[in-house]
């Protein structure tokens, strides 16, 4: 077997700190959970592959084992399922770092700051990617949701202990004592890696993350005329309220992924016009594309100069407010890479013609 990068599956560099390859992990233990995708073997490999690293990862002691040894040393006993033995007994409150809302605050990238007694359910925000035509015309996205809840299995521990033995060693309490004069030091027992019990495994419900998911969709209408940073407000759509108190709201976080010629400027429309020196001198008629589709003719007067913005009223786009923004048609002068003999002679016989520009005065 090839060995396995554990920094490359999680994503993170070599020298990555315990918290970057904490971050790495949630992140991608989110996105592969088999909650969120029921009936995915790729994914459910690609989370047995997360989950195989970051037990070894988050350990600093296996972490430098594996340093200098690689996998081999580390690669779980039975390869079918999640059958290998929980080991390490800090791994899951380390990495929730206690209660069930706190993890999701986090997992949604904002917390509930004020213990407060709220009656209304927690706010949820997620990021809405759309393209930027249909910032423009507007659309209709269907969004998941992934609710999440603790695991009602293991309570939320991540462990399956139904099959567990006390520890000899340490008589279950997962120390071990030794008595220097009237002083007891208590270490960690190792037989049990300090859990008190061996033949202590990930729970099968929710692979010994801990959660679950209920993954539902929802189906939103985008108005025309979002831009990069704009939210929309789903009422109701958030964590439901505590005590028969109301729902929170669902804030949709609208990213726009860029244009190959358009840009914006709030509700006005930009695009790059390239000329050749004789159109930019002469004067022409282009046909531009506007983002709906059809195109406009556009009446380039003679003399016009690099960098000139050319506006087109009301052109631009349409805001969820009615406001219209205008197009400008930045001027962007070409010169040719090369030219033919004939080309070249005119040129020469032209510059006569042509004054020369007052420099560095
Ligand atoms: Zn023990
Ligand atoms: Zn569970």
């Amino acid at each position: 077997m090839a060995q396995k990068d554990y920094y490359e599956i999680l994503g993170v560099s070599k020298n990555a700190t315990q918290e970057e390859i904490k971050k790495a992990y949630k992140n991608l233990a989110k996105k592969y959970h088999p909650d969120v995708n029921p009936g995915n073997k790729e994914a459910e490999e690609k989370f047995k592959e997360i989950n195989e690293a970051y037990e070894v990862l988050s350990d600093p002691e296996k972490r430098k084992q594996y340093d200098t040894m690689g996998d081999a040393f580390f690669r779980p006993q039975s390869e079918g399922g999640f059958g290998y033995t929980y080991s390490g007994r800090d791994f899951f409150s380390d990495l929730f770092g206690g209660s069930f809302s706190d993890i999701f605050s986090d997992f949604f990238g904002f917390g509930d700051k004020s213990k407060s007694r709220v009656q209304k359910g927690e706010d949820i925000e997620i990021e809405v990617l759309i393209s930027f035509e249909e910032a423009i015309k507007g659309c209709t996205k269907t969004i998941e949701l992934k609710d999440e809840y603790p695991c009602p299995l293991c309570n939320g521990s991540g462990l399956d202990r139904s099959n567990q033995v006390q520890c000899g060693d340490c008589k279950g309490t997962g120390f071990k004592s030794t008595r220097r004069g009237n002083l007891f030091i208590q270490v960690p027992c190792t037989s049990c890696n300090g859990l008190g019990y061996k033949n202590v495994k990930k729970c099968s419900s929710c692979l010994g993350t801990g959660f679950k998911y209920n993954v539902s969709k929802l189906t939103v209408r985008i108005p025309s005329g979002v831009d990069n940073g704009h939210r929309l407000k789903v009422e109701g759509k958030g964590k439901p309220g505590k005590q028969g108190g109301k729902p929170g709201d669902l804030y949709l976080y609208i990213l726009v992924s860029p244009h190959s010629y358009y840009s914006r400027d709030g509700n006005d429309l930009y695009v790059s016009l390239p000329l050749s020196i004789t159109e930019a001198i002469l004067g022409t008629k282009v046909d531009v594309p506007l983002p709906d589709g059809s195109k406009i003719n556009i009446l380039i007067p003679p003399f016009t100069k690099n960098g000139q913005k050319l506006r087109v009223a009301g052109k631009g786009i349409k805001d969820a407010f009615g406001r219209q923004g205008d197009l400008y048609c930045v001027v962007k002068i070409e010169i040719p890479e090369r030219l033919t003999k004939e080309a070249k002679d005119l040129l020469e016989r032209l510059k006569e013609y042509i004054p020369t520009p007052k420099r560095f005065e």
